[in-house]
């Protein structure tokens, strides 16, 4: 039987190749980095679906229904294979009312799915090959062909991500989806930050604040600042410098997300980003004490590889090509238009690639 490949060890590769290997099917896996985990051991690694599909359809409208229901109806079965498989879970429940789902510890993610791993490796190879190769954040250059930012956005992911699956499967005629501008991100300090604090160092208060841009120009009211904030971000990427000044009063500095309040994330940011009222480049709204200067950074990109429900990936024409599946970020099509969790799209299409790569 031959070996079935899988390019790339992150959530989708490491989920591919566990059920392949349940399945009883030969896999090898091969990653770019020098370690096994992709962006998936940076994350808060929260995984989840909307509560309900008609907002999940609502929130991200540009979306395929087929490829959306799959992933909605698959994740909750997904979620216990995981947990059957001993991966940790940190918190039963998401904490936001809107999703359901389950938080896992990271590396114990990692470690239950196994970790037979080829590292340092280019995973495009002949033969079956399941891509998983987590989009193209880390490359400026399809950032700007694709996303078209004002500025380059700084990389909130892993560095080894820069597009490969896609120019592999366009070579072979594959198609992309629609929605190749948008991306997942958060606004960060608009400072040095290492990959330790890409999660503490969001600044997820875009709701409480005064948004301007470096020309003073309030481009984001407050009150449409969607739950994830991922709006807001995207909009800043098109401002000057893809950069935005978060202008807080006493009230805002009060509110809370989670366990934090505004204030100690203000704290928390690095000085650098925080910027004395005198300095902006603006003149202060009435009332503002403090002021943190943001830019938008990318985590991973939302448009990708047209696949159908097996994860196979599709010509133009809407047929599959022989032999090729895409799975996790470098399949498109699941979150156009909004925010969805992209460790619940790498753990079903990973299963659905496996399940259909394991009889081919
Ligand atoms: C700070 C942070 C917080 C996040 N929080 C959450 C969250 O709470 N919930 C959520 O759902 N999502 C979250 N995410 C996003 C989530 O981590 C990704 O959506 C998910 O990891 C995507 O899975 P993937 O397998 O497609 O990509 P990845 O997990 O990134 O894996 C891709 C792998 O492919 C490798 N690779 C690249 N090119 C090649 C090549 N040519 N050959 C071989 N290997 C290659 C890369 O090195 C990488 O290991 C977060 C991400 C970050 C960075």
């Amino acid at each position: 039987m031959t070996d079935v490949s899988v390019a790339g060890a992150g959530m989708a590769g490491l989920v591919a190749a566990a059920r392949l290997r349940e399945l009883g099917r030969p896999v090898v896996v091969r990653e770019k980095g020098q370690r096994a985990g992709g962006s998936m051991l940076l994350s808060s690694c929260v995984i989840f679906r909307h509560r309900d599909f008609d907002e999940f359809r609502a929130e991200c409208p540009g979306g395929d229904p087929a490829l959306q229901r799959l992933v909605w109806e698959r994740l909750d079965d997904a979620i216990a294979w995981l947990v059957a498989r001993g991966a940790p879970v940190v918190w039963e429940e998401t904490g936001n009312p809107r999703t359901v789902g389950k938080r896992f510890d990271p590396r114990g993610v990692v470690e239950a799915l196994g970790t037979e791993v080829v590292l340092g490796a280019d995973g495009r190879v002949d033969g079956p090959l399941i891509l998983c190769t987590g989009g193209f954040a880390a490359s400026p250059e399809l950032v700007t062909r694709y996303i078209e930012p004002a500025a380059p956005l700084r990389l909130r992911a892993n560095p080894w991500s820069a597009g490969d699956g896609l120019s592999l499967a366009l070579a072979r005629g594959g198609a992309l989806t629609d929605g190749m501008a948008d991306f997942y991100g958060r606004n960060m300090p608009d400072a040095a930050w290492d990959e330790t604090e890409l999660v503490s160092l969001s600044q997820l208060y875009g709701r409480f604040a005064r948004i301007f841009d470096e020309d003073g120009v309030e481009f984001f009211a407050r009150d449409a600042v969607s739950w994830s904030e991922t709006n807001v971000v995207a909009a800043t990427a098109k401002r000057p410098g893809a950069k935005a000044y978060y202008v807080l009063d006493e009230a805002a500095l009060g509110e809370r997300v989670r366990d934090r309040t505004v204030a100690d994330m203000v704290a928390a940011a690095p000085a650098e980003s925080r910027v004395a009222l005198a300095d902006l480049p603006f003149a202060p709204p009435e009332g503002a004490v403090a002021a943190v200067r943001v830019i938008a950074s990318i985590t991973h990109t939302i448009g990708g590889l047209r696949v159908d429900e097996r994860a196979r990936v599709l010509r133009g024409d809407g047929t599959p090509i022989d032999g090729l599946w895409a799975a996790g970020v470098d399949a498109g099509g699941v979150a156009t238009g909004g925010y969805a969790s992209g460790l619940a799209q790498a753990l079903v299409l990973g299963l659905a690639a496996a399940e259909d790569a394991a009889s081919y």
